[in-house]
């Protein structure tokens, strides 16, 4: 397929304030795993004062520092309409720890200022005094399909969740959304939220096909995506579910 042509628009949200646990890496597998299958990927990287485009198939916002979530949430507040609108359209939306926080409702970070978010997804989130760090085991049912996501967190960030969205998983390990109902992330339709990072998808090839799997459908593509051998993909996550298991 030709680059003038490709199969999936990823537009890439703030990767210079929102790319702290190596966000790039997630976009990479998303890439080599269409690249694999003889399908593209386009990315277009938006900054602060950027226009958000309407016509991509998957939207990514990564984790980010209090002090740059806080640049970033108030130029994503002006101009979030189109990302809305596309996601309202059937558009993939993937928000990683800050990223997350900033799809819901609002953030308050630790010095007590209050960040808005965009509303995308029906959470809010409020700094607690301590952080939620280690690794993080879950249960995560998608496409009517249950699975093990593995990853690791860091975040001040408490987050609870209103009636428009559903836990992404079930912790078997960690703290997640705030370290008290068990549950991890947030799923409206094809919006997700999650605080796990590290990077998220190269250990988690199944999830990461879920999302090619949606946004492909969105862009109008089969959705059905040809089985890849990930053997050091399995590792990866096998290697991960251990060490989270001995540390707890
Ligand atoms: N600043 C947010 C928090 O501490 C998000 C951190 C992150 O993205 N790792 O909760």
């Amino acid at each position: 397929m030709s680059a003038a042509n490709p199969s999936i628009k990823l537009c890439h949200l703030y990767p210079d304030h929102m790319n702290i646990y190596a966000d790039r890496g997630n976009i990479a597998v998303f890439r080599r795993r269409l690249e694999w299958r003889g399908l593209s990927l386009e990315v277009a990287e938006v900054g602060l004062g950027d226009p958000i485009p309407a016509d991509c198939h998957l939207y990514y916002l990564g984790g980010g520092q209090d002090r740059d979530q806080m640049l970033v949430a108030e130029d994503l507040a002006q101009k979030a309409d189109s990302l809305l609108d596309a996601a309202g359209d059937g558009a993939v939306v993937l928000g990683v720890c800050g990223g997350y926080q900033l799809l819901g409702h609002s953030y308050m970070a630790v010095d007590g200022r209050p960040m808005p978010g965009i509303g995308l997804l029906d959470v809010e989130t409020t700094a607690g005094a301590s952080r939620l760090i280690g690794d993080v085991v879950l249960e995560v049912t998608l496409n009517g399909l249950t699975r093990t996501v593995v990853g690791y967190e860091n975040h001040a960030g408490r987050t609870h969740l209103g009636g428009g969205c559903t836990p992404l998983g079930r912790l078997r390990r960690g703290h997640g959304n705030n370290g008290d109902d068990r549950c991890e992330g947030a799923v409206a339709g094809r919006r997700v939220g999650t605080y796990l990072h590290g990077p998220l998808l190269p250990k988690n090839p199944w999830l990461a096909d879920i999302l090619l799997g949606w946004a492909l459908d969105h862009a109008g593509h089969t959705s059905e995506l040809k089985p890849l051998e990930d053997d050091l993909e399995k590792s990866a996550h096998a290697v991960a579910a251990t060490r989270a298991g001995k540390r707890r």
